[in-house]
C-alpha cells in the first residue's frame, strides 16, 4: 500500500506547478540578480515577481517583503532585529510573548533575555488561546516588542491577532506574528490584522524547503541578523536564492487563488474526521475547535500512550506525529499541551493529524480503521 502522508504541518510536499517554475533557475537563468548583464536582470526579474506574489498572499506591498531562510530565520530577525534597534533608540528592553510559541521564538527570546532583554510569557487558556486582555495587562512603559503567533503548529488553535494588534497599534508597540501555519491557509490581510511584522515559509505552503519570507510594515528597520552585500535593501546579505525565491513566490500565489475552496474543503474534512475521533471511547480534542486551522486535528485517547500508537500506525503505513516535528525524539512532553493545563499522562497521548492539498476522504476512513483496531489491540494487552 501507498505511504499516507497525514503530516502537512511538519512540512508539504512541493506542488508539480511549483517545480517547473523553479528549474530555469538553476541552469539557464543562473545569473546573479545583482548583475548588471542580461542573465542578471533575468533572475531580477524573477526575484521581483515573486516578491508580488508573496505580497499578494498577505495583502501588502512588495517593497515590505524581505526574503529569508525559512520560517525560523524570519522569527529570529524579526524578534532580535527589532529589539536591538528599539532598545538602542532607548524605547525599553521588554519583550511580551505567549508560552505556546514555536522554539524558532522561543528560543530567540531566550537568548534575548541573556543579552539583558526581560521576556514575559502569556500563558493561555485550555484551547491555547492568548486572551487580548491579558496582552493589554503585561503591557509596560518599557514594552519594545510583542511577538504572538497567528495559528499553533501542534494544536492547530487561531490567536486573536486582530484584537491584540489594533491594541498594540494604537500604543505604538511593535508587533511581529508568526504566521508559518497560517500563511496560504486561512486568509491573511496585514492590514486587517494590525501587524507590523509576519513571518512565513516555503515548505509549509507547498514551496520548496530552505526559503522564507518577513513581512516588514513600511518604515520599520531591524538590525540586520546577516550582514554583508547591499540586497533585500541592505538589510539580509547575501546573493539571493532565486530558484527557492521563485517557488515560493509560485507557492504563494497558487495558495492565493485556491485559499478558499481549499479551506472550505479541509475544514469539511476536518471537522468530519474531528467527529469521528469522539467516537472512540476516552477520547478528547486537543485545541480550539471554532478558532482552529482547517487541517489541523489533534486528539488525545485515554491510557494510550503516543510512541505506541505512532509505532503501529507507521508499520500500518500512515505518517501522523506526536505533536511538533522539531520536538519529535525528545521526551519532554509538548510545551504547548502543558501550557493548555495538561498533565504530562495526557500530553503523553496526544496525536497530531495534519491534513493537506492532497488529503483525501479515502485516506482518513483507512486511518480510522487502522487506529480503532490498534486502540482495540493496546487496551487489550493492557487488560490481559
Ligand atoms: C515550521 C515552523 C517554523 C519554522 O520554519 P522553518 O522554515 O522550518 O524554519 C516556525 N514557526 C512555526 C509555527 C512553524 O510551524
Amino acid at each position: 500500500m501507498k505511504p499516507v502522508y497525514l503530516d502537512y504541518a511538519a512540512t508539504t510536499p512541493v506542488d508539480e506547478r511549483v517545480l517547473p517554475a523553479m528549474l530555469p533557475y538553476f541552469m539557464e537563468q543562473f545569473g546573479n540578480p545583482s548583475s548588471v548583464y542580461g542573465q542578471g536582470r533575468a533572475a531580477k526579474r524573477a526575484v521581483a515577481q515573486a516578491r508580488a506574489q508573496v505580497a499578494a498572499l498577505l495583502q501588502a506591498e512588495p517593497e515590505e517583503i524581505f526574503f529569508t531562510s525559512g520560517g525560523s530565520e524570519s522569527d529570529n530577525w524579526a524578534l532580535k532585529g527589532m529589539a536591538f534597534a528599539l532598545r538602542r533608540a532607548g524605547r525599553g528592553c521588554h519583550i511580551i510573548t505567549s508560552s505556546v510559541e514555536h522554539h524558532a521564538v522561543l528560543n530567540a527570546c531566550a537568548w534575548l533575555e541573556q543579552q539583558g532583554f526581560a521576556v514575559t510569557y502569556l500563558p493561555v487558556d485550555v484551547a491555547g488561546r492568548v486572551q487580548p486582555q491579558q496582552v493589554k495587562d503585561a503591557v509596560r512603559d518599557d514594552t519594545i516588542l510583542v511577538s504572538i503567533m497567528t495559528a499553533n503548529n501542534e494544536v492547530g488553535t487561531i490567536e486573536p491577532i486582530a484584537e491584540i494588534g489594533a491594541f498594540l497599534q494604537a500604543k505604538g508597540i511593535f508587533f511581529h506574528t508568526d504566521a508559518v501555519q497560517a500563511a496560504g491557509h486561512i486568509p491573511l490581510s496585514v492590514d486587517e490584522l494590525h501587524v507590523d511584522a509576519l513571518s512565513l515559509s516555503g515548505h509549509k505552503l507547498y514551496g520548496p524547503k530552505g526559503i522564507g519570507a518577513l513581512y516588514l510594515r513600511r518604515g520599520f528597520r531591524p538590525d540586520p541578523l546577516v550582514h554583508g552585500g547591499s540586497q533585500e535593501r541592505e538589510l539580509r546579505a547575501g546573493t539571493e536564492n532565486t530558484a527557492g525565491i521563485v517557488g515560493l513566490g509560485k507557492a504563494a500565489e497558487i495558495a492565493r487563488e485556491e485559499l478558499t475552496t481549499e479551506w472550505e474543503r479541509l475544514s469539511e474534512l476536518r471537522d468530519w474526521f474531528m467527529a469521528e475521533i469522539k467516537t472512540i471511547p476516552g477520547s478528547w480534542i486537543n485545541g480550539d475547535e471554532e478558532y482552529r486551522l482547517p487541517g489541523n486535528v489533534n486528539f488525545g485517547i485515554e491510557g494510550i500512550a503516543q510512541d505506541t500508537l505512532l509505532i503501529r500506525l507507521d508499520m500500518a503505513g500512515f505518517a501522523v506525529s506526536a505533536g511538533s516535528a522539531c520536538s519529535a525524539g525528545s521526551l519532554e512532553p509538548s510545551h504547548v499541551l502543558k501550557a493548555m493545563g495538561q498533565t504530562p499522562e495526557q500530553a503523553a497521548s496526544a496525536l497530531r493529524v495534519t491534513l493537506g492539498r492532497f488529503t483525501t476522504k479515502d485516506e482518513l476512513e483507512g486511518l480510522l480503521t487502522v487506529l480503532q483496531q490498534a486502540v482495540t489491540a493496546i487496551r487489550g494487552q493492557a487488560g490481559s
